[in-house]
């Protein structure tokens, strides 16, 4: 068995950074999504912890500057909570209905522009995507199917040390940049950018955004059925502005904030840490494009302005020793956040995963149809489905 992986490290959308502020800041994937992801397992294994992230000490503002949930309006209150239980109603959706956009449901349901303008920062945002641009149907699947629950952790080590430990004593060639795969009944041969590799069969987990820009090769190319199922995915920028700061300007147990500006959703990645404080917002779709489209020095200053306003601190920016943008979408191993399905596209998470010929087996968070997709836990359940369906024909 070998691993072969274009970049000149391993981890893939998870990158933990240790250089910025001593402790592990996560320039990728951050919390693990759930008290029972699969990754939990794997982390009491690895001799390793976690930090509860209570998602509900939350800043919301609709109203300046951030005001915790039970301290907004009633009439917002009750907006947000009709909106998710309105969301959550979707598990009940049954499985013939025809699909549509996550923005059609919400409009069908009565939700004003306002409520919309919500919904898309705490619901689509979340999911790498516009309102309406989320297939009901995909969503509706994945509630049926969680079984992660709604808690939220970090990693006390870092996601980068349990990427060690997972590597440890594999036989992993980084800087391997797959270019082209030949297939058929006798195997599989890679050409890579460091040398040609051959096997009798091969996972293949690159993001569905790479396999769709036709970054790799296939002879014979791949089949209808996993373009057709490609066509299905759309994959949004995602990118983070991370401020680190010599003293907190903010309550130790504030974890989130949120609003309509362009650094829409914001946490505090020091949370329950001790070391430089940090705030970290997570831009996602055409408010990361937005950002991403300024230069970097821009970006980094519209995002302290709005996390000023947010925290009603005028004298924020004083405050900031470093700050750095990431930009995934420009990352050619990414090419941007993780995938979501398009309405009316619902079958192409398990088109997507389907082997072929009993050579080619796909796995990766895009394929997870079984699980939560665009999270860490979802792509690690997805490479222990490929592995079992390579097992039942060895
Ligand atoms: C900014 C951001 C924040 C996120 N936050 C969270 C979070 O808080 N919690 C969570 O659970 N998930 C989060 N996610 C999602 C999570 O990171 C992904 O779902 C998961 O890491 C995907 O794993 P994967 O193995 O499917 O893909 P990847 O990690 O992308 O792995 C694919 C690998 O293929 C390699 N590759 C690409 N092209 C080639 C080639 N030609 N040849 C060889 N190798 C190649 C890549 O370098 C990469 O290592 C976040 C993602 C981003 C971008």
């Amino acid at each position: 068995m070998r691993v072969l992986e274009a970049r000149n490290r391993t981890g893939g959308r998870i990158q933990t950074d240790t250089s910025l502020t001593g402790y592990p800041l996560e320039l990728g994937a951050e919390f693990i999504h759930g008290e029972q992801a699969a990754t939990h397992g794997l982390v009491r294994q690895a001799g390793l912890s976690v930090i509860a992230v209570d998602r509900l000490r939350v800043g919301l503002r609709w109203g300046v500057p951030a005001l915790p949930l039970e301290a907004l309006t009633a009439e917002t209150r009750e907006k947000i909570v009709r909106l998710r239980a309105a969301y959550a109603r979707l598990e009940a959706r049954p499985e013939n209905a025809p699909d549509q956009s996550l923005a059609d449901y919400l409009m069908a349901q009565g939700f004003d522009a306002e409520a919309l303008g919500m919904a898309d920062v705490l619901l689509a945002q979340t999911c790498c995507a516009r309102l309406d641009s989320l297939s009901c149907a995909d969503l509706a699947r994945e509630m049926r199917a969680d079984h992660a629950g709604p808690l939220e952790y970090r990693i006390t080590e870092g996601y980068g040390a349990l990427l060690d430990w997972l590597a440890s004593g594999l036989p992993i060639s980084v800087g391997a940049a797959v270019q082209r795969l030949t297939w058929g009944a006798a195997g599989v041969v890679a050409e890579t950018s460091a040398g040609r590799f051959e096997a009798k069969r091969t996972v293949i987990t690159l993001p569905a955004a790479v396999l769709a820009a036709g970054t790799v090769e296939f002879d014979p190319p791949l089949l209808a059925s996993k373009r057709d199922a490609l066509r299905g995915f759309r994959t949004e920028p995602a990118t983070k502005l991370l401020y680190v700061f010599a003293e907190r300007r903010w309550d130790a147990d504030l974890t989130f904030m949120a609003h309509e500006g362009s650094a829409a959703r914001w946490w505090t990645p020091n949370y329950r840490r001790s070391g430089p404080p940090v705030l970290a917002a997570y831009i996602t779709a055409d408010r990361a494009r937005r950002v991403d489209a300024l230069d970097e020095a821009e970006a980094l200053a519209l995002g302290l302005r709005e996390a000023a306003e947010l925290l009603g601190d005028a004298t924020l920016s004083e405050h900031v020793k470093l700050a750095k943008r990431v930009s995934w979408a420009s990352d050619p191993q990414a090419r941007g956040g993780y995938a979501h399905v398009l309405p009316g596209m619902a079958g192409a998470r398990p088109a997507l995963a389907a082997p072929v010929e009993d050579v080619l087996f796909f796995a990766g968070e895009a394929t997870a149809w079984d699980s939560n997709p665009q999270t860490v836990h979802g792509a690690i359940e997805s490479g222990w489905r490929a592995a079992e369906e390579i097992r039942a024909v060895c």
